[in-house]
């Protein structure tokens, strides 16, 4: 079989979308495109921002290829599942540029997985997989290869009749012994953004690599009940292996998109006479002073930390369950300042922190070296706790009910954000069949 496998050309104008508008590597498209491979199928991977290519530009190369299956995603890389853009305009425009010529569609990303009826309605693809992607992609691609029941394949939804017929849950990968991803030359060559780095250029192109997948905690705000939830470790060698090959072609800065980059002594070690920097998303909690020490040693320039709430009760009903002291926090994080030269302190608005608080705690940990965002409003996303608590399962407004509930529920937006975004039907009105 023939499989296109498509990143889309982003776009986020009236976007709420929180994340980082940079190019980065789709590792989702990669993972799925080494097992498409492994099965003995030809596939073509395409990316509009690594690529410079326009959602028409891309479906002109998809068509001239002739896929028997194109799957498209519905957010820029794993890194942005937790955080994606909630509008499905962009996977939606190249589609309607496809024209039907890309074999069976099949859209994957946070969308589809947690509200799949919506999905198919806006995208109007043949399937979503609900879930991580990667093995379900194969599976597809091997049972119509096969002329096998695709039909019900677990992890995939569809239309039938205009009902939404659901296969089971929400896929989640093993994951851990995914091999090392290789990268064409041209795309690293075009990857000149280090994510989330602020000390300065550095030295070589940027990418990004997964070390872990998911999280052991369950924090009410953190969209990833329907993929990327346990924790898993991947295997070092392959995790190194891929360093070291992309470190052979240029890069010299990578990004680990592990929800929660958790102390682990070996990789970091393996790091150290590497030439390579490092960014990181990580809980500081967890951290003791001399591992923070090894991961400056090793080459870690950024560090990321979700402290959300400076107060025990407004981090309780936030439920992230940190057993350390708004001071032993900070400790921490001045700590890590020490060995890391940029260390940023997230919080989330929440009610318990009072705006002298927030205001007198930013000016210390800012005096000391580590940025402190201004609070940022929650967003409440159909995969998260917080979603299910207020609504219960999503359902196929969910992300409709969440959007409304964020632009009226707070006047003030985050400090990434340059304008009042727009509503859902508003950024989705032109391209989704759904509206
Ligand atoms: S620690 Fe981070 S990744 Fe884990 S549940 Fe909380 S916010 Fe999500």
């Amino acid at each position: 079989m023939r499989v296109a496998l498509v990143n889309p050309a982003w776009h986020y104008d009236g976007s709420v979308y929180f994340g980082c508008r940079h190019e980065h590597l789709p590792l989702e498209l990669g993972y799925t495109a080494a097992l498409l491979e492994k099965d003995g199928h030809e596939t073509l991977m395409v990316d509009g921002q690594l690529q410079n290519l326009d959602n028409g530009a891309l479906a002109e190369t998809v068509a001239v290829f002739g896929p028997d299956m194109t799957v498209v995603t519905t957010a820029p890389t794993y890194l942005f599942w937790r955080c994606a853009p909630p509008e499905l305009r962009v996977p939606a425009e190249f589609l309607a540029e496809l024209r039907g010529r890309g074999g069976l569609t099949v859209a994957v990303g946070p969308h589809g997985s947690a509200t799949p009826g919506a999905a198919l309605a806006k995208l109007g693809t043949d399937v979503v997989v609900r879930g991580e992607c990667e093995e379900v992609v194969a599976a597809l691609a091997r049972a119509i290869g096969d002329r096998g029941d695709w039909r019900s394949l677990p992890g995939t939804a569809r239309l039938e009749a205009g009902r939404v017929v659901v296969n089971g849950a929400p896929a989640a990968s093993p994951f851990v012994d995914h091999g090392p991803l290789r990268w064409p030359t041209e795309w690293i060559a075009n990857h000149r953004h280090h994510h989330h780095r602020f000390d300065g250029a550095g030295r070589g192109y940027g990418a990004e690599v997964e070390a872990s997948r998911g999280c052991p905690y369950d924090c009410s705000f953190c969209a990833k009940i329907d993929y990327r939830d346990k924790y898993r470790r991947r295997s070092l060698d392959h995790v190194l292996a891929e360093i070291d090959g992309l470190i052979s072609q240029g890069v010299g800065y990578v990004y680990f998109v592990d929800e929660i980059f958790l102390p682990q002594k070996p990789l970091l070690e393996a790091l150290v006479d590497r030439r390579v920097e490092f960014g990181v998303q990580t809980r500081i909690d967890l951290w003791k002073p001399d591992l923070l020490e090894l991961l400056g040693r090793a080459g870690c320039v950024s560090i990321e930390a979700g402290i959300e709430s400076l107060t025990v009760e407004g981090r309780a009903a936030l439920a992230k369950r940190c057993k350390l002291s708004t001071d032993e926090l900070a400790d921490l994080l001045v700590k890590a300042r020490r060995h890391v030269p940029f260390v940023q302190a997230n919080l989330i608005g929440m009610e318990e922190d009072e705006a002298d608080l927030v205001r007198s705690w930013r000016e210390r940990l800012i005096a000391a070296g580590v940025w402190a965002n201004e609070p940022v409003p929650l967003y409440p996303y159909p995969s998260s706790p917080t979603y299910r608590q207020l609504w219960g399962e999503p359902d196929d407004r969910a992300w409709e009910r969440a959007h409304e509930h964020y632009l009226t529920a707070f006047d003030r937006f985050s400090d990434i954000q340059d304008a009042r975004p727009l509503p859902l039907a508003a950024l989705e009105d032109a391209c989704c069949k759904g509206h």
